[in-house]
């Protein structure tokens, strides 16, 4: 085969990029001619070594453009310098495209504009930083128009990145790939040419030779290479996932030699790409999803031909072992739930196809399904017309390769490589069969098997062994074994992720080495030099090379203060969880929590995955070299909220707080720490002894000087307000009181978090009131108490491990007779429930806290001869009220019981998805965090507390997100539910200002019990 490309001359990773490219002076000239971020620290570069593959290359710079002439000016001086360029979207390839050792320009903060949207010609252009699903919510006004092509991750893939890969997702079959519908994109060649790229008529072509310069020169190399090589062309596979290869087809004159369409799925290799002029499609409007069982997944994959004819808008095929593995990490059980049972099962396991039949009206989609049914005979079928179900299966579907990474119950780790097959769709039950004996061959059968069956295509995670030279060798002899399996069946080894490293190499195999060359010539036409993104599709590095783990990976195994059981007790397999998927870089807070902190400054550094890619970069220790005292590595996690949003949103459960904690410990050990980790850490003793003189404390702290004193010392926020102290304690309120109520329904032990009882004691008193009304005898424990939340989040984990150590003991003869722990604040709740056995290691009373805590909803609502009065308003109509989910309510305890205990107490209440409210703790305490604080608050919370009208209830169960929303100007006081059940229970009416009414705080009320 000729090589027609130049071998790019950087290849070191160390120091800082390319060993023949001047990186020092590359830098400089970079920074004096873009206005973007320029970043060419270790730390960066480090956190873009990665995308959603098992390759690592670490960059030599990363530049974050402003504006296109950022772009334009960054490739010129790129060109200048010899360094090699890649664009970069979202960053979720799974093929490692994503990934070199150039310069990254990420387009996804800045470039992300909607520039128009054309409803009469169903078109949009869009500037190619831009998500997928923000695009849609767009142009969904327009009619229901939407971009088709939806991959999985469409919550926060980008427009660039799917015209890179030519996406295609379970929509495609509806729609077809990217490619089919992108009419025109803006390119920028390495060599400085910007054009638009199109349709190109004959007189066009002529017009663009006569014109001559750059841009005639590759019009007229590009249909030179097509005539000569259009009968290799025509003889392309046919099949509706070809993306293996360019898409030279798209060059033929019987395709209008679209240089656009031939240039999606070019993985930058070719150019980069400025704005896309996109095809927009009018949605149906009316959905139903029918679920068919099947006895195993090959069964399945028989019917799709039929059901084919039925012009599905998708039809997804999942297995046993996704819905098993979905199931074992409690993900989703409502929706498995629905799944119907194969009656004929064999035994092998089951599988399940979902056919998503889209339409103009009810009666046609129904019509349609029934003489699909009839054709197919004899299946167990469920249909769902309900879009909230449709909504939840989905779900499942697209969880699968989160899923499936990580095998649970200590299972091997699963990984890309060959996860986007595609055969003919009517071959695809045989090639199922091949398939499987060739996994069994080489011991891969724990790998899933899922996909878009409807397009042939077929998706798994292998388990492949990438860390011994064993291991990798199966890799790659699995892979080409694979490969030439599909050749047999006429398929494409890419069917929707695209050819990147993992099989660049092998395209001579599917395609043979003439066509091959005419993909170099290719992108010889744009890129002679080869810098746009080499080693990638074509001239590709083995794919067994540049490994992210590899033969030789061998990460340092710290010692820990938390014990990671969910991850072998091993610190660098925690770090190695993050499979790239990118879930926490969804830019707006609509479906759970994660990640506040990138939502507001849309930052990688500041995403859960650039946190996890920084941990795992620091146990690596070759590009981050400062272990536990690196910097770089503080200053990724310094924004990071410790919401634990992650750990309940994100796939593969990254708990980024925890391990945001476990790093503050040693990089601080020994060594001064931020004056706020004094400060907040300690606030439960400060506390204590503030309670000593509360009025004078109060009065000290709010003094105009003084008060701003104490705030600089303590390294607090100035703007802030300091937290006043309430007259007494709760515990002191306790003490003088006799107990009240029958006592019938058993004891329970309040737990006395240091907010509730300094803080906000009338809250605890509410939560007394409305125990012992319903029966209970309500206990505290004696002496003081505290879960250690505020050591754990500032990282002083040795005090955290005493302090609760010290509670468990003292909790222990409560625990021991079997009393429920009733938690108010979500936050210390959450350490009962989670880090409490992380950090005492086994320990038999711990063990029992974790299991008998209860939020005050859960015991409630778990008794259902519990008879709840409903709360009124003034007018005696159902109130109304907006609820404010705490964080580590969401990640860790569950938020179910709440929302039945509002309906119980007979709220209409509006769930906010609001994610975090921005305060969490002690982080939008401190002056350095402000911004991102009130910005993550401003997102939904705050708007939402300020269009609330006067007699709505603001439901906020934590104490961060009850200042947050009464520091932020609101003029709003949130309440706890504790506080609104205690109401209902004494028959108070919610009034005109709901707070007033039923606040039992001292600040606003008198106690009332
Ligand atoms: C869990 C998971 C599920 C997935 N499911 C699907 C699926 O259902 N369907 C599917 O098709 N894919 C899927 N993918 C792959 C991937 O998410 C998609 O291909 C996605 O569209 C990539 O978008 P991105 O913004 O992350 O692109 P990136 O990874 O950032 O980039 C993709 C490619 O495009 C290039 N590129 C990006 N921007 C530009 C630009 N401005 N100019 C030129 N080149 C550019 C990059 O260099 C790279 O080669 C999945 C990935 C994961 C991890
Ligand atoms: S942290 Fe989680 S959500 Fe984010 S990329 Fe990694 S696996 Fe995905
Ligand atoms: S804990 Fe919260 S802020 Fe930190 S990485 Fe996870 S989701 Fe993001």
């Amino acid at each position: 085969m000729t090589t027609l490309l130049p071998a790019p001359r950087v290849r070191a990773a160390r120091p800082a990029g390319g060993a023949d490219v001047d990186v020092q002076g590359l830098a400089a000239a970079l920074r004096q001619r873009i206005r973007g971020g320029v970043r060419f620290d270790d730390g960066t570069r480090a956190l873009y070594a990665t995308d959603a593959s098992n390759y690592r290359q670490v960059p030599i710079g990363v530049v974050v453009p402003r504006t296109f002439d950022d772009v334009v000016a960054t490739v010129a001086t790129c060109r200048e310098y010899g360094a090699p360029v890649l664009s970069r979207g979202g960053g979720t390839s799974l093929a490692g495209e994503c990934c070199n050792v150039a310069v990254v320009m990420d387009f996804s903060k800045h470039l992300n504009a909607i520039e128009s949207i054309d409803p009469r010609h169903r078109r949009a252009v869009v500037q190619t930083g831009l998500v997928l699903d923000q695009l849609n919510a767009a142009t969904r006004h327009h009619g229901g128009l939407v971009f088709g092509p939806k991959p999985a991750t469409h919550s926060h893939c980008t427009i660039g990145g799917m015209v890179g890969n030519n996406s295609c997702g379970s929509t495609a079959q509806w729609s077809g790939t990217t490619a089919a519908n992108v009419e025109r994109l803006e390119i920028l060649t390495y060599d400085g040419e910007r054009m638009w790229v199109g349709e190109t008529s004959d007189e066009e072509y002529r017009q663009i030779l006569a014109a001559g310069g750059r841009r005639a020169e590759i019009y007229r190399a590009v249909r030179d290479l097509r005539d000569r090589y259009a009968e290799q062309i025509r003889a392309f596979p046919s099949l509706p996932r070809r993306i293996s290869g360019y898409n030279l087809p798209a060059l033929l004159p019987e395709h209008g030699m679209n240089l656009a369409q031939a240039l999606v799925g070019t993985e930058s290799t070719c150019v980069t790409v400025l704005r896309a002029q996109l095809r927009l499609l009018p949605e149906p409007p009316k959905h139903i999803l029918v679920l068919m069982a099947f006895p195993d997944i090959a069964a399945a994959a028989d019917a799709v031909p039929t059901i084919n004819r039925y012009s599905p808008m998708a039809l997804e095929g999942l297995d046993d072992k996704l819905i098993r593995y979905e199931g074992e990490e409690h993900m989703r059980p409502e929706a498995l739930r629905l799944l119907p049972e194969p009656t004929n099962h064999t035994g092998r396991g089951a599988a399940w196809l979902m056919v998503d039949i889209g339409s103009d009206s009810v009666e046609e989609a129904r019509d349609r399904i029934h003489r699909m049914l009839d054709d197919l005979g004899d299946v167990d079928v469920k249909v769902f017309d309900d879009p909230e179900h449709q909504e939840q299966l989905w779900a499942v579907r697209e969880g699968g390769l989160g899923a499936t990474a990580r095998t649970p119950g200590g299972g091997p780790d699963a990984w890309p490589g060959w996860e986007d097959s595609a055969v003919p769709p009517e071959r695809l039950g045989d090639y199922l069969r091949d398939f499987q004996r060739l996994l069994h061959r080489h011991g891969y059968d724990a790998a899933s098997l899922y996909g878009h069956f409807g397009d042939g295509c077929l998706h798994t995670s292998i388990p492949f062994d990438l860390v011994t030279a064993d291991g990798v060798a199966d890799f790659r002899a699995f892979v080409e074994q694979a490969a030439d399996l599909v050749s047999r069946y006429g398929g494409s080894y890419s069917g929707e992720h695209g050819d990147g490293q993992a099989r660049g190499e092998l395209l001579t195999r599917m395609y043979g080495p003439d066509v091959v060359q005419a993909f170099e010539e290719f992108k010889a036409i744009f890129d002679p030099d080869n810098r746009m993104n080499p080693g990638k599709v074509v001239h590709a590095n083995p794919l067994d090379g540049q490994l992210r783990l590899g033969a030789g990976y061998s990460p340092a195994e710290p010692a820990t203060y938390f014990r990671y059981s969910g991850d072998s007790g091993s610190f660098s397999r925690a770090a190695l969880r993050c499979a790239g998927v990118g879930t926490c870089r969804r830019p707006e807070p609509d479906k759970g929590v994660m990640c506040p902190s990138y939502q507001v400054t849309g930052d990688e550094e500041h995403s859960t995955r650039g946190r996890s890619r920084m941990l795992f970069e620091m146990l690596r220790g070759e590009t981050i070299t400062g272990g536990w005292r690196e910097q770089s590595v503080a200053d990724a996690l310094d924004l990071c909220l410790a919401c634990k949003g992650c750990k309940r949103d994100c796939p593969m459960h990254v708990d980024m707080a925890t391990y945001k904690a476990e790093f503050l410990a040693h990089h601080y050990a020994g060594r001064m720490r931020p004056r706020s980790h004094y400060s907040l850490g300690w606030l439960p003793v400060a506390a204590r002894l503030a309670m000593l003189a509360p009025g004078l404390t109060n009065a000290v702290t709010h003094a105009p000087v003084l008060g701003g004193l104490v705030k600089r010392l303590g390294g607090i926020d100035p703007q802030r307000d300091m937290p006043r102290f309430a007259g007494a304690s709760f515990q002191r309120w306790m003490r003088n009181r006799a107990p009240g109520g029958t006592g019938l329904r058993g004891r329970v032990l309040l737990w006395p978090d240091t907010f509730t009882t300094y803080l906000s004691p009338g809250i605890a008193a509410a939560a007394v009131g409305a125990l012992e009304a319903v029966g209970f005898r309500v206990e505290l424990p004696r002496g003081p108490v505290c879960c250690g939340l505020t050591w754990i989040s500032t990282g002083q984990l040795g005090v955290a491990r005493r302090v609760l150590r010290r509670t468990v003991d003292t909790l222990a003869p409560w625990l021991r007779a079997g009393v429920p722990v009733v938690g108010l604040e979500p936050s210390c709740t959450s350490v009962f429930r989670g880090d409490t056995l992380e950090l005492l290691g086994h320990n038999q009373d711990a063990l029992r806290l974790r299991k008998q805590t209860r939020t005050l909803a859960e015991l409630l609502v778990a008794d259902h001869d519990i008879a709840l009065p409903e709360l009124r308003g003034e007018d005696g109509d159902r109130p109304h009220a907006i609820s404010q989910t705490h964080c580590h309510h969401h990640a860790v305890l569950g938020h179910d019981a709440d929302v039945e205990l509002q309906r119980r107490v007979g709220l209409d209440v509006e769930q906010l998805a609001s994610g975090c409210c921005g305060l969490a703790g002690d982080f939008g305490m401190t002056p350095e965090h402000r911004d991102v604080s009130l910005a993550v608050g401003e997102q939904v919370l705050l708007p939402a507390v300020r269009a609330a009208a006067p007699d709505t209830l603001i439901l906020a169960d934590g104490f961060s997100c009850r200042t947050q929303i009464e520091e932020a100007g609101t003029g709003r006081h949130a309440l706890h539910l504790a506080e609104v059940v205690n109401a209902a229970l004494r028959g108070v009416p919610a009034g005109e200002r709901p707070e007033h009414a039923l606040s039992v705080r001292p600040e606003a009320r008198a106690v009332r019990t």
